[in-house]
C-alpha cells in the first residue's frame, strides 16, 4: 500500500527528531543508520550526549570523536549538544530535567519523535538516560535502542526496526571515528553488525537497528509521524502497537518472531 502523502510534501513541514545518548558513542551504535537515512531525507535531527568522562583530556577527545561521527551521519555541530553530566552518575532529578529542557528549548517546542536508549538495558547510565529523556519530553513517542554489552534481552519488546544494511557503510565510517573506544576494545564497528544481525533474527530480518516503543497518552502528533515513517517504508513495525496506535501496523509489516533466547543466540 502506498501512503497517500508524498514525502516530498511532508518534507516542506519542519520535522524534528531528538536523539539522546548517555555516552558519546551510544546514539551512533543504536540508531546511526536510521538517523543518517532520516537526515538524508531532510528531517532535522538533534542529538544530546548526556555525559562526559571525568578526565578532561579523554572527555575532550570523546566529544571530538562524536562531533566527527555525527557529521558523517549528516548531523552538524549546531545540532549536537553535550549536557556535561558525569559518566557513571547520571540521574533523573529536577536539575537534570531542566538542563535537558534548556537545551531542547533552543531547538524546538515539541519534537516529532524521540530516540534514546531502551529501558531494557543494564547499564545504569543507559537506564537513567531513558528515564531522563522521557521525563524531559513527555508528549512524544520514544523509540528505544539496545546496546549490545548491556542489553537485557528478556523483557525487550521489539516494536520498530530499520534495515541497517541500507546505511551500513556510513554507519561503519561514523563508528570508526570513536578511535579511543576502539583502542580500548570497548566498541568494534565490525562486531556491531553481528549484534544487528542477531537483532534482525528477532523480527525475521537481516541486520537491523531494533527499537522498543513507548507512547505517552498525550502524543497524538508524534504517533501520526511514526505512522508516516512506517507507511513510507523507512522503518517497519511489529504487531505490538495497540490502543490508539493500533492501526500503526501497515500492509506488509512482518510480525515479530517470538522473543526467546533460542531465536536470539546462534
Ligand atoms: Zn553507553
Amino acid at each position: 500500500m502506498q501512503f497517500p502523502m508524498d514525502f516530498g510534501v511532508v518534507s516542506m513541514i519542519r520535522r524534528t527528531i531528538l536523539a539522546v545518548g548517555a555516552h558519546p558513542d551510544d546514539v551512533e551504535l543504536g540508531a546511526g543508520g536510521l538517523l543518517s537515512d532520516l537526515a538524508a531525507r531532510g528531517y532535522e535531527i538533534f542529538v544530546i550526549v548526556l555525559t562526559d568522562e571525568p578526565e578532561s583530556t579523554a572527555a575532550a577527545r570523546r566529544r571530538e570523536e562524536a562531533i566527527s561521527a555525527f557529521s558523517m551521519l549528516g548531523i552538524g555541530r549546531d545540532h549536537l549538544a553535550f549536557a556535561g553530566f558525569a559518566d557513571g552518575f547520571l540521574q533523573v532529578s529536577r536539575d537534570s530535567v531542566s538542563k535537558v529542557r534548556d537545551i531542547t528549548s533552543e531547538w524546538f517546542e515539541v519534537p516529532d519523535l524521540v530516540i534514546t536508549h531502551s529501558m531494557s538495558d543494564l547499564h545504569p547510565d543507559h537506564r537513567a538516560a531513558w528515564q531522563l529523556t522521557a521525563a524531559s519530553i513527555r508528549n512524544t513517542a520514544i523509540l528505544g535502542f539496545p546496546i549490545s554489552n548491556s542489553f537485557l534481552l528478556t523483557g525487550f519488546q521489539a516494536a520498530v526496526w530499520y534495515n541497517v544494511h541500507k546505511q551500513e557503510q556510513i554507519k561503519l565510517d561514523a563508528l570508526r571515528n570513536h578511535a579511543s573506544q576502539i583502542e580500548l576494545g570497548r566498541i568494534s564497528p565490525d562486531r556491531s553488525f553481528t549484534f544487528h544481525r542477531d537483532l534482525g533474527r528477532l523480527v525475521g530480518q537481516g541486520p537491523v537497528e531494533l527499537f522498543d516503543l513507548n507512547i505517552p497518552y498525550d502524543s497524538a502528533r508524534s504517533e501520526v509521524f511514526l505512522k508516516q515513517l512506517l507507511w513510507s517504508g523507512v522503518c517497519s513495525g511489529t504487531e505490538i502497537f495497540n490502543f490508539r496506535a493500533g492501526d500503526l501496523l501497515m500492509d506488509g509489516a512482518r510480525h515479530a518472531a517470538p522473543l526467546t533466547v533460542s531465536t536470539f543466540h546462534k
